[in-house]
C-alpha cells in the first residue's frame, strides 16, 4: 500500500514539468519574513483549516474559533482518522525493530494485532477496516525489507518518518503541524479518505511552506494517498503532485482570508450545499 519504491517511480514523472515550470522564489517557505507569505496575524492555524474547503463559506472555521462550537459525530471523519492512526501505528512501530535488526517475520509476529489498541469500545464496526489497512501497511514495509535483506549485506535505515512534525509558526500556522509521511528526497504523503477533490493539494502546499520555512530546502512534490472502502475491504490510488508555484499561491491566499474573516469578526453564511459529513450540521441547521 504504501510501498516506498512505487511511491517514488510515482514521483519521477513531475520532475520534467517541475524542470520547466520552477516555483517562484517568492513563493518558497524560507521567504516567511517578506510578502506574500507573511501573515497579517499569527492565529496558529492548522493545515486542515485552511486546506479543507468542504464548507465553501469556512463556517466550520468561525464556529471552532469564535463560538467554541463542538464537533459531533462524523462517520468519514471517524474512518478517516482512524485510517492514519492505522498506517501511522504500523509504520512508527515497524521503523522502531527495523533499527534494531529483527527480521521481518519476527517483527510482523510482534506487531500483528497491535492494531486493536486504536478503537474504543464505540469503534468495533471498524475493526475490519482498521485490521486490514494496519496489516495491508506492515505487509508493505516487511516485504520490501525483506527483499533488501535478500539481495544487500546492510539494511538501510527506515526513510519513511510518519506523524513528522514541524513548526509553522512563521506562516501563521500552527507551530506543531504534522505531516502524514515524509519521505526520501523531499516528498510529502498524505493520506485522504473518500473521494479526490482539486482542494485536497493544498494540504500538501501549506507542508512544503512549512517544511521549506523550518528546513530551508526544497519540498516540491507530493503524493495524495486515496484510500476508500467497500464493505470492510479497501482500495488505494496514488495522485502525484507537483507543489508548484500556482498551488502555493491558492494555499496563501486561503491562509489570508480566513485570517480577515477571524480578525475583522465577519460571521459567514451557512454553505449553501452543506456537504453530508460535516460534524457541524446540528449547529447550523438545528
Ligand atoms: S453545516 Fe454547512 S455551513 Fe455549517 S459548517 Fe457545515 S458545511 Fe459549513
Amino acid at each position: 500500500m504504501i510501498n516506498r519504491r512505487l511511491m517514488l517511480r510515482t514521483i519521477r514523472r513531475l520532475y520534467t514539468w517541475s524542470r520547466s515550470d520552477p516555483v517562484d522564489e517568492e513563493l518558497r517557505g524560507w521567504n516567511w519574513d517578506k510578502p506574500p507569505l507573511r501573515p497579517r496575524a499569527y492565529l496558529e492555524l492548522g493545515v486542515s483549516e485552511v486546506a479543507s474547503k468542504y464548507c465553501e463559506t469556512r463556517r466550520d472555521v468561525w464556529l471552532r474559533r469564535k463560538v467554541g462550537a463542538k464537533p459531533g459525530p462524523s462517520e468519514p471523519l471517524s474512518k478517516g482518522r482512524l485510517i492514519h492512526e492505522a498506517i501511522s501505528l504500523a509504520i512508527s512501530e515497524a521503523s522502531r525493530l527495523i533499527v534494531h535488526d529483527w527480521t521481518p517475520w519476527s517483527i510482523y509476529e510482534f506487531l500483528k494485532d497491535k492494531w486493536r489498541r486504536l478503537l474504543s469500545s464505540e469503534q468495533v464496526e471498524y475493526a475490519k477496516l482498521v485490521e486490514s489497512i494496519y496489516k495491508q501497511t506492515l505487509l508493505t514495509i516487511l516485504g520490501e525489507l525483506a527483499y533488501e535483506d535478500a539481495v544487500k549485506s546492510n539494511r538501510s535505515q527506515p526513510v519513511l518518518i510518519s506523524e513528522f512534525r514541524v513548526d509553522g509558526g512563521n506562516l501563521g500556522l500552527s507551530q506543531n503541524l504534522s505531516v502524514d509521511v515524509v519521505l526520501e528526497g523531499g516528498v510529502i504523503v498524505d493520506f485522504k479518505y473518500g473521494a479526490p477533490r482539486e482542494f485536497h493539494k493544498l494540504s500538501l502546499a501549506g507542508y512544503a511552506l512549512a517544511l521549506e520555512s523550518e528546513f530551508e530546502v526544497p519540498y516540491d512534490y507530493g503524493l495524495i494517498i486515496y484510500i476508500n472502502d467497500s464493505n470492510g475491504r479497501f482500495k488505494t490510488s496514488y495522485k502525484p503532485i507537483y507543489v508548484n508555484s500556482h498551488v502555493r499561491r491558492w494555499f496563501i491566499e486561503e491562509r489570508d482570508e480566513i485570517i480577515d474573516m477571524l480578525i475583522e469578526n465577519r460571521e459567514p453564511p451557512v454553505d449553501s450545499q452543506c456537504y453530508s459529513g460535516c460534524p457541524y450540521l446540528k449547529v447550523c441547521h438545528p
